[in-house]
């Protein structure tokens, strides 16, 4: 039985049978607060004679016709699909149903107000959601035009991909938090030929305001929308500025006219994601909307994100990839060129956020057991429902970088532009992408994919170097490393840099490059021969400037000069990579875990870049966590803390890092001493110059006090009639499932994994996140077995998303030597569950190399 799963050879079959023409959706949301109803005209041709079907998720078909006659439901609409036979060479189906809301953030998601009752709805279908919506033959090479019509109370706003018109309906009313509220029409004009999954509905009381694009083609209609509550801290100004930087830069580049009619922007509430790009309708999580003080790292990780779906409307809905497998360049080309763009138009040090932030979630997910090639073998839905990760968007986007360094990127550019010329409105594969840059650079791109592509594994470079009597280099080599599992060895252009300690007339100590060669590398070894008889710098950087995809190993002369001076880095980039090459080998267990903690306590306060400070503060949590031997760990932490907060006191006031201090502080305090300081600066009693406790401040140093075991669920409470607001709810979620009490960790279990209700997605994530929230790991124990029990229950009831984010997120990975037979426990689950889906298993399989790891550095570091 198919269930709701669809095989790539399934999609195939049908796409051979079927084209689809037209859509004309109308929806009905004024019918239920649970269900709203759904009516879908499709025009289709087909091979004459021949049976399909179409893919609906209803509670309730109520009428089927197929080319005027009337099928049974009953018999017809069975495992979310409705069977379509003596199909003839154009057909017309039209079908009733009524249809669930969802608050899991999968298909036409409603969140209700807490602030005033008010209902906002948005859609979201991406990867096989929008037959949650209306019956649709649901994958992406069956494009069509589709018109959507919307019944909904008169005093909302609609959104879909194309403009509407609205009409007031007489005589009808609905009610909405005890109001009784006019009904009316929105009707909107048909698309172009999109695939089904940026197709968008999008309804609410939002506040608008309206805006407007420069695009070659004239001016656009650009609106920004969000829910009432967040409309005092929208600043669509700047949203709308960085996207019209993104208009200029992709329309020259792409050499292509933006393809929509309009392109509105909406901060939706309980996102799953941090965007999606419905054609002109991009849907964005609402914690975009800073209604608190915020960090430079997020700024510019909206912007970013703003270009990141702008740059899809053309690679991804005008060109479409044909089947999912092609979602990693979907997905990297996005994050690649956003990146660029950001670059060029906005914050010069794009790729130094880059390197802390994207290539150590590809190097992560690359090294584990899970790990793939890029281009990926997707047979079903469930395949690529779990492959939004660290190699669809990272490694791809790294390794696109590295193949644009090699074609040169004039030539990359025009190649992209002619394979937009070519395919608009139609469907692709990559190697319809490779034959337009090959055209256009003269490489042949074939031994490059397959190397790059189609093998998966990340290489370490290592340099090995040997001095003469006078401190010159006298050898030098670059051994290419490569995993057991994955023994590929790859060609890599990169540049290897040299610096020296320089103390000026005031002592302060600067790294200075004083060598630099850029070289291709291939095989297990390559001596650079440039290099022989230059005077050994005091740190060498392999892979300086970052081109390559790979990790990089310092040698010990220069790991003792990165510990010493790190901070003497006057270039961001060389810091930021120094940095991830101490975090890998403390990862790998070739670095003392609390040698990286010095490293990073020496050096952060220094730091100026701020998605650096805010990775660097993340990995010294799981440092301490997971890392450190679990006798020091302790001592560690309170150490850490302390340090912390010297810096917090000590930073620039009112600036990034101290705010980031502050917050890290926060988390890690434990000792009555800590406590009392987070104490004093919650009641404004501690004063630190212009640092405001604003909401999310307030709330960080009250779950810190609740986790510390400093105040109880009515102190809770209190700060919710504060903050009586969604995100304030959200808060409270998180500190509630944090109380340090077997009482408290219980009910915070029972309401993530025993409750007969589902918690909306974005209140599972907060709890899931407050339930670890632990100083005492000793609490997480009874829980153990609990999750293994219950982990194939869970995939097996709630959606994808749903499931996926709480298998992963109370993993009990913080036990990683604590707990003696926490990996026997894996081991067993994995062994009695061989039959469970593939999805799940890697779900488990990735907790496992996740303690693994642990274990691994705690003995380095003891
Ligand atoms: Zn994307």
């Amino acid at each position: 039985m198919p269930g709701t799963n669809l095989t790539r050879v399934e999609a195939e079959a049908r796409a051979a049978v079927i084209t689809t023409d037209t859509y004309q959706v109308e929806l009905d949301l004024t019918t239920s607060e649970d269900t709203f109803r759904s009516t879908s005209t499709v025009r289709f041709s087909a091979t004459p004679g021949e049976a399909t079907f179409i893919d609906l998720i209803a509670p309730e078909v109520h009428s089927i016709v197929l080319n005027g006659s009337e099928l049974d439901p009953a018999t017809a609409f069975i495992d979310s699909r409705i069977e379509l036979t003596g199909l003839l060479a154009e057909n017309e189906l039209t079908v009733v149903a009524t249809c669930d809301y969802m608050n899991t953030g999968e298909g036409l998601h409603r969140f209700v107000d807490p602030e005033d009752g008010e209902v906002y709805l948005y859609s979201q279908f991406e990867v096989a959601d929008t037959r949650r919506v209306y019956a649709v033959f649901e994958q992406p090479d069956l494009k069509a035009s589709f018109q959507f019509t919307v019944t909904a109370p008169a005093h909302w706003h609609v959104a879909s991909n194309n403009p509407g018109t609205k009409t007031t309906v007489a005589d009808a009313s609905v009610t909405i938090a005890q109001t009784s509220h006019d009904v009316a029409r929105w009707e909107f004009t048909p698309t172009t030929r999109i695939p089904c999954y940026v197709t968008a509905i999008v309804a609410g009381p939002y506040h608008r305001v309206e805006g407007t694009v420069q695009s070659r083609k004239g001016e656009i209609s650009a609106d920004v929308y969000c829910r009432k509550a967040l409309a005092q801290f929208l600043d669509a100004d700047v949203i709308l500025a960085d996207t019209q930087k993104g208009f200029d830069f992709y329309e020259k580049t792409f050499q292509m006219d933006y393809p929509f009619e309009k392109y509105d922007q909406l901060f939706v509430p309980e996102f799953n994601a941090g965007a999606m790009e419905n054609a002109g309708c991009v849907t964005f999580l609402e914690n975009y909307v800073f209604r608190s003080k915020t960090t430079r790292a997020s700024m510019e990780r909206r912007t970013v994100t703003i270009l990141h779906e702008l740059a899809h409307m053309w690679f991804g809905d005008l060109v479409t990839m044909k089947w999912w497998n092609d979602l990693w360049l979907n997905e990297s080309f996005a994050e690649f060129v956003s990146t660029l763009a950001t670059a060029q138009t906005k914050h010069d040090n794009a790729w130094v956020t880059f390197n802390s932030l994207e290539k150590s979630w590809a190097y992560r997910q690359d090294q584990l057991p899970s790990t793939h090639p890029i281009m990926a073998n997707i047979r079903d839905l469930e395949d690529v429902e779990v492959n939004f990760d660290g190699i669809t968007y990272a490694k791809g986007a790294s390794v696109l970088r590295q193949m644009v360094a090699w074609v040169g990127q004039d030539k990359f550019f025009e190649g992209v532009a002619e394979y937009f010329r070519k395919h608009h409105h139609g469907n692709t594969t990559l190697n319809d992408l490779l034959v337009e840059l090959e055209k256009a650079s003269g490489r042949d791109l074939d031994s490059w994919s397959d190397v790059w592509l189609q093998k998966a594994g990340v290489t370490t470079l290592r340099p090995v170097i040997e001095v003469d009597a006078h401190d010159d280099i006298a050898a030098f080599a670059i051994k290419q490393e490569v995993p057991a599992e994955w023994p590929t060895q790859r060609p890599h252009r990169l540049g290897i840099g040299g610096y020296d300690v320089r103390v000026d007339e005031h002592g302060d100590v600067a790294l200075e490059r004083v060598m630099f060669v850029e070289i291709d590398i291939d095989g297990r070894s390559t001596e650079v021969a440039e290099l022989i008889g230059v005077h050994r710098p005091a740190l060498i950087l392999v892979n300086d400037g970052d081109l390559a995809y790979a990790k990089v190993r310092l040698d010990k002369e220069s790991l003792a000069t990165a510990v010493e001076h790190l901070s003497g880095f006057q270039e961001p980039l060389p810091r930021s990579m120094v940095f991830a090459a101490a975090w890998d080998m403390t990862r790998d267990g070739e670095m003392p875990a609390r040698q990286y903690v010095e490293l990073i306590l020496k050096n952060i306060g220094a730091e100026d870049q701020s998605t650096v400070t805010m990775m660097l503060l993340r990995q010294l949590e799981t440092t301490l966590a997971l890392f450190v031997t679990p006798e020091e760990s302790e001592a560690a932490t309170h150490a850490a803390a302390d340090a912390l907060w010297h810096l917090a006191i000590t930073a620039e006031a009112g600036s990034d890092n101290q705010l980031q201090f502050v917050k890290a502080f926060a988390s890690l305090a434990s000792t009555e001493g800590q406590l009392d300081s987070v104490q004093g600066l919650l009641d404004e009693k501690l004063l630190l110059e212009d640092l405001a406790i604003d909401s999310d401040l307030g709330w960080d140093l009250l779950t810190s006090l609740v986790a510390g075991g400093r105040c109880e669920e009515i102190a809770i409470e209190l700060q919710l009639t504060k903050d009586a607001t969604a995100s304030g709810e959200r808060r409270a979620a998180l500190a509630r499932a944090a109380l340090p009490t077997a009482a408290g960790k219980r009910a915070a279990w029972d309401l993530l994994v025993n409750a007969d209700k589902d918690l909306p997605n974005a209140l599972q994530s907060a709890a899931t996140s407050g339930f670890g929230h632990v100083l005492d790991t000793a609490l997480l124990e009874p829980y153990v077995d609990e999750y293994f029990g219950a982990v194939r229950r869970i995939y097996n009831e709630k959606t994808n998303e749903m499931a996926a984010n709480l298998i992963e997120g109370l993993y009990p990975s913080q036990l990683a030597g604590r707990m003696p037979d926490l990996q026997d426990k894996a081991d067993a689950w994995l062994a009695e569950n061989d039959d469970a889906h593939d999805a799940l298993k890697r779900l488990i399989i990735e907790g496992r190399d996740g303690v693994r790891r642990a274990l691994q550095a705690q003995s380095k570091d003891s």
